[in-house]
């Protein structure tokens, strides 16, 4: 968790709920004592919770049938939204009815569908609206985004990256190496954790930039590493990266909707991300992407038309 959050860490309010109940913090009274202060707890109310009876076979012989599953799979679905189907009745009635017009009428007019959502956006990564566009899967918005800041010359060539970033996200920035001719094994920079740990020590993250950063033209990391949940320091990399002139980039897939996110007063240079997770839009919802409005003006456009920047 970053310094910049005044909250208690998750880990101190369970020991201090476990002091306060005087049992162990994996006793159940804790989680229901933690349920029970949940402030956002009425929020359960607006979403569908699957039953355990319609999920695919498990051992049922030590659960209720008719219990709601306990759902830890938002960060690959998140669950759905009780509206979605009102919404989407909306826009198909819409369609029946209009065809083509409902381009622009409705309350959601299709020609700029994507831009009535963007207000709601905005807040939660920490952008102004002309800083994002919410367009495509988060894929294509990554390789849209090193299109236009990945520029290798010879000096400055490589994208460091964490060893185990989600594989579609390695897979992407080995083509966009592969794009300028590059070789892999010397432009990719992965950087590892110590050997017997599990996450990356921020130490060690601003020593590779400190002392490879001539030569890196581009940082990408994720906000939030989807396999270890460490949540990176993204300011200070942010920071440390542009000290040393590269562009930093992140992926938010797993921080957006999940962690608090500064972007354009960190200075992030780029992001992506998917809605489909912690954002609940649904199996193929709009994906998104920010660049800050720093570069209005600096970045050869490969996507900028599609940000309301210039
Ligand atoms: C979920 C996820 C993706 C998925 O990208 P899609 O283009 O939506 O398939 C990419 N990167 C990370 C880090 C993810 O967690």
């Amino acid at each position: 968790v970053m310094e910049t959050s005044p909250l208690e860490l998750p880990a101190d309010r369970v020991q201090r709920t476990a002091a306060e109940l005087n049992c162990h913090p994996a006793d159940e009274k804790v989680a229901l004592r933690l349920d029970e202060e949940d402030g956002l707890r009425h929020f359960r109310e607006y979403f569908y919770i699957p039953k355990m009876k319609d999920l695919p076979p498990i051992d049922l012989s030590f659960v209720n049938k008719d219990d709601d599953a306990i759902y830890f799979l938002g960060h690959s679905l998140g669950l759905q939204p009780k509206m979605v189907k009102t919404y989407l009745e909306e826009e198909l009635d819409k369609w029946a009815k209009m065809g083509a017009y409902g381009h622009d009428v409705g309350k959601r007019p299709w020609i700029v569908g994507d831009e009535s959502i963007v207000g709601l956006m905005k807040d939660l990564v920490g952008a102004s609206e002309k800083e994002i566009a919410l367009m495509n899967a988060l894929t294509v918005n990554l390789h849209l985004l090193l299109l236009s800041f990945f520029k290798p010359t010879p000096k400055r060539y490589k994208i460091l990256l964490e060893a185990k970033a989600f594989p579609s996200d390695h897979y992407a920035m080995e083509s966009q190496l592969q794009l300028h001719g590059l070789d892999v094994e010397k432009s990719m920079r992965m950087i590892k954790p110590r050997e017997g740990e599990e996450i990356l020590r921020m130490e060690d993250i601003l020593e590779v930039i400190e002392k490879e950063g001539d030569s890196i033209a581009v940082i990408l990391f994720s906000g939030l590493q989807f396999y270890t949940g460490q949540l990176f320091n993204i300011p200070a990399i942010t920071k440390a990266g542009q000290a040393k002139g590269c562009f930093v980039g992140f992926d938010l897939a797993h921080a957006v909707g999940n962690v608090e996110l500064h972007l354009h007063d960190w200075g992030v240079d780029f992001a992506c991300w998917c809605s489909y997770k912690y954002l609940n839009s649904g199996a193929g919802g709009l994906g998104g992407a920010f660049v800050h409005e720093k570069h209005a003006y600096t970045v050869k456009p490969a996507i900028l038309h599609v940000f309301k920047l210039q």
